[in-house]
């Protein structure tokens, strides 16, 4: 049986690690390319200063548009080639990641990926997404390897909004759940392989991480502070779970992401936000025992992941509009070829349904 695992050449996670950025940089290169968003390029770059200027390296910053597009990466990477550059490095969260993996990709260069907010399950992959300008996910890079480093630096993550760590948590629920669909039924993982132990154990401690150090890690990033809770479910959030799901293989949870993420109102919903809601979906729809469904619900509550329709944005809730999210499940980056049965347009928007009914029940019970 084939088995393959795969992951970053380096991770390192700490207070202030920020300030060794050009120490790692060194290691690959002197001519750093680094993209990221506005707001994240401002929160990096002069912490990264005194170390560029000790190496002598030979950095160009440059913001991208925020919308991760083909035409981005394309842009992005002859900008990358005119600079001479010899190391591209992606800073913010999972458009910015996901971006310069994709000039990496395209200008064939090392990668460093330096998350400012543990949103997603993006930055050990080696996976981007490329959108169109009105986020449909328009291409799927595959790149020749990991990234060579990920950089996670706890203070940055930590004084980042709270509702981006809280979204992180939501995208690495579903590690475990899909991985394990993908146990039960044989499908494969990101590269046509069966997991490793390794890879299966990992997506387990992911969700085991999230659902114990959660809402105590929550609380302390509310008030920007950095405790083992909260070194924890970073590591789960941009590593474990990252790790878990490219070498275990997807299911529902991710699939039912896109589904709600088609439908009118959603488009400011942050991607782990509506991961969470496919969490709950991929649950219902494999028929988890009910204390286990009502577990990760109530979890969802505490730490304030959505849960309902509402929550998303979605104000129309008719069969009909539901129906349409039920047919994008099937769209691009869908994997619901790899549950143990057949899934129809009609069962997806069924469970869609009962998964919202349920969240506004609970929602309710816990008021
Ligand atoms: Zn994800």
């Amino acid at each position: 049986m084939l088995k393959t695992m795969k992951a970053p050449g380096m991770y390192i996670q700490g207070y202030n690690v920020i300030d060794e950025f050009a120490t790692h940089v060194t290691r690959l290169g002197k001519r750093p390319f680094i993209i990221g968003g506005k707001t994240a390029l401002s929160r990096v770059e002069k912490r990264m200063l005194p170390g560029i200027n000790i190496y002598d390296l030979d950095c160009n910053f440059t913001a991208f548009t925020g919308r991760g597009t083909k035409k981005d990466a394309l842009d992005l990477a002859s900008r990358a080639l005119s600079h001479s550059a010899d190391i591209i490095v992606g800073v913010g969260g999972g458009l910015a990641i996901d971006t310069a993996k994709a000039v990496s990709h395209r200008t064939d260069l090392p990668l460093i990926i330096i998350p400012t907010v543990a949103s997603t399950d993006a930055p050990c992959s080696s996976v981007a997404l490329l959108y169109t300008w009105d986020h449909i996910i328009d291409e799927i890079v595959q790149l020749k390897r990991n990234p060579d480093i990920v950089i996670v630096d706890t203070r940055i993550i930590a004084e980042a909004p709270v509702r981006f760590f809280v979204a992180g948590m939501g995208d690495a629920l579903s590690t475990w759940f899909e991985a394990n669909t993908c146990e039960k039924t044989g499908a494969k993982n990101l590269t046509n392989a069966r997991p490793t132990l390794a890879g299966n154990a990992i997506a387990r401690l992911t969700y085991d991480t999230i659902m114990q150090y959660g809402e105590s890690a929550k609380m302390a990033v509310e008030l920007k502070t950095v405790t083992p809770a909260v070194e924890m479910v970073i590591e789960a959030n941009c590593y474990l779970s990252s790790i878990g799901f490219e070498n275990c293989g997807l299911g529902a949870a991710h699939s039912f992401g896109i589904g709600v993420g088609s439908l009118k109102g959603t488009e400011d919903c942050l991607h782990g936000e509506l991961v969470s809601f496919g969490v709950i979906a991929n649950l219902l729809i494999e028929n988890y025992p009910f204390d286990e469904i009502e577990k990760v619900l109530r979890f969802c509550i505490a730490v304030g992941l959505p849960v309902t329709l509402k929550e998303l944005g979605v104000d129309d809730p008719s069969r009909e509009n539901i129906q349409y999210a039920g047919k994008a499940c099937f769209g691009p980056g869908s994997n619901l070829k790899n549950l143990s049965f057949d899934v129809t347009e009609e069962l997806a928007a069924d469970i869609i349904l009962a998964t919202d009914a349920l969240g506004r029940k609970y929602k309710d019970i816990d008021r």
